[in-house]
């Protein structure tokens, strides 16, 4: 809670990376106001549940958090003080109506694209506490912002300022346009758009200079990215990823998530001559049946997957790829189960997210008729994730005995231990000291594990310390 003039914010993120740099960026917008990071909602004044509308259930369990920030906020009211309650992201965007109807006790609800109006919420929502303390009668439940508004939010924020153990999120686009008929994102984050060249590339060189050796591009469908550059030109992805990687400092250059169709050639070469751009690529094929990609509105098929694979690794042979799939989409027959199966068994992967189907209401899928049913579902899934998760195994074996430059991110499980992520964004755990923490060293990898590996510092502990 309150020291001095300074307040805590309490901020649980849920979902995607996305969600993860939002969350910082209103740290960002939050700090100014007085609000510095709170390890807890118990020492916060301010909580924000950054909140995800993908799966199944997802608003159920903010339902669940929010009965528990009331019970804390009524605590804090018996005790004369208070505690904001904020929901933000996708969940917000979709019900935001519905959260105040059900949880009164919410002070603000604020959509993806209005972060940056934090701070008017904020006084609106102070302005009606004080009202009530007084014993005056407010109108409403909390305070609602999930228009999508004219202006870019991008133009409103703060300067960023994260960087964490030398690495940082940039988000470069958001939105989405495409529709795909299991996705609520289209109607969540609005219509695709791309932030102009010039505040990515200022953004991208604070970064740097406060300390990131690594950053990763984001956007809900990032290699769509067309942004304007200042002499009014459109800059692809391509030319953006070439123009951050010329930054002195930067190391690793990586972006997520990329759509299959939006793979143009430049992106694929420069996957071969921009030696920053790590060798792994996140690419959702979501199914191998051409059948179900059609259904899903995916707009290509499965041998353009392949064909876009195979090129990828003719100008990266060392890429490393993973995916989404989604099981029992309404329709799915074993045997476009099985050309699923078949695809992942010819591509291969070094790990992969899978799901099964959810109904997402105001999505196209939902409405269909022919749901798959659920044991059916959890059959699938088991399969698939069993038959990648033996891929991820395989691939970790085969680094071992390779000596990789490692990005260590945080202290590992065991004391003395240190952890870090590989170009291939592997999990790998040495013994070694805190203090590596943001560092870039080669490791000798020694073990491969199902997801992670260890290995040991090539430089002596006194180099590396
Ligand atoms: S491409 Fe499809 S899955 Fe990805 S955000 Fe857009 S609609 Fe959703």
């Amino acid at each position: 809670m309150s020291s001095g003039q300074r307040k805590g914010v309490f901020i649980r993120t849920y979902g995607c990376q996305m969600n993860v740099y939002d969350s910082d960026r209103m740290a960002d917008v939050l700090r100014p106001l007085g609000y510095d990071l709170s390890p807890s909602p118990e020492q916060a004044d301010l909580v924000v549940l950054n909140t995800c509308h993908i799966r199944e259930r997802a608003s159920e369990k903010v339902y669940s958090e929010l009965g528990r920030l009331r019970d804390l906020k009524l605590e804090r009211r018996r005790e004369g003080a208070d505690l904001v309650i904020a929901v933000a992201g996708c969940v917000a965007q979709a019900e935001g109506a519905e959260i105040a109807r059900r949880q009164p006790a919410v002070d603000i609800i604020v959509g993806p694209q209005a972060y940056h109006r934090l701070p008017q919420l904020l006084a609106e929502a102070e302005r009606k506490a004080a009202f009530r303390r007084a014993g005056k009668r407010v109108p409403g439940a909390g305070v609602l912002d999930t228009e999508f508004p004219p202006e870019s939010k991008f133009d409103h924020l703060p300067e960023p300022g994260t960087v964490r153990a030398g690495s940082a999120f940039l988000s470069i686009q958001e939105g989405c346009d495409k529709f795909c008929t299991f996705c609520i994102v289209p109607y969540t984050r609005g219509a695709e758009y791309s932030r102009p060249v010039a505040s990515v590339l200022q953004e991208a060189r604070t970064l740097v200079s406060n300390g990131a050796v690594e950053l990763t591009l984001l956007g809900q469908n990032v290699n769509a990215y067309h942004g304007e550059a200042v002499d009014g030109s459109t800059w692809s992805l391509a030319r953006l990823l070439r123009e951050i990687a010329g930054i002195d400092g930067l190391v690793r250059l990586r972006y997520t998530t990329s759509h299959p169709r939006d793979m143009d050639d430049d992106l694929i070469l420069a996957h071969g001559d921009v030696p920053q751009l790590m060798p792994y690529l996140h690419l959702p094929v979501q199914s191998g049946s051409d059948r179900i990609l059609e259904a899903m509105n995916r707009g290509h098929g499965r041998d353009h997957f392949r064909r876009l694979v195979d090129r990828l690794r003719g100008v990266r042979p060392d890429l490393a790829l993973s995916s989404d799939f989604i099981v029992g989409f309404p329709g799915e027959s074993d045997s476009d189960f099985d050309d699923t199966m078949r695809l992942i068994d010819e591509v291969g992967f070094a790990a992969a997210f899978s799901f099964k189907y959810s109904r997402r209401p105001g999505t196209p899928g939902a409405a269909l008729d022919d749901q798959v049913p659920e044991t059916v579902k959890t059959a699938r899934l088991a399969a698939l994730q069993a038959l990648v998760a033996g891929q991820q195994h395989a691939f970790n074996r085969a680094k071992v005995g390779t000596t990789v430059p490692v990005l260590f991110a945080e202290p590992g499980r065991k004391p003395g231990q240190v952890l870090g992520k590989s170009p291939w964004l592997q999990s790998v755990y040495v013994e070694g000291p805190a203090s590596l923490v943001g560092r870039i060293i080669d490791v000798r990898l020694t073990d491969g594990y199902a997801l992670s590996l260890t290995g040991e510092l090539i430089a002596s502990l006194e180099e590396a310390a």
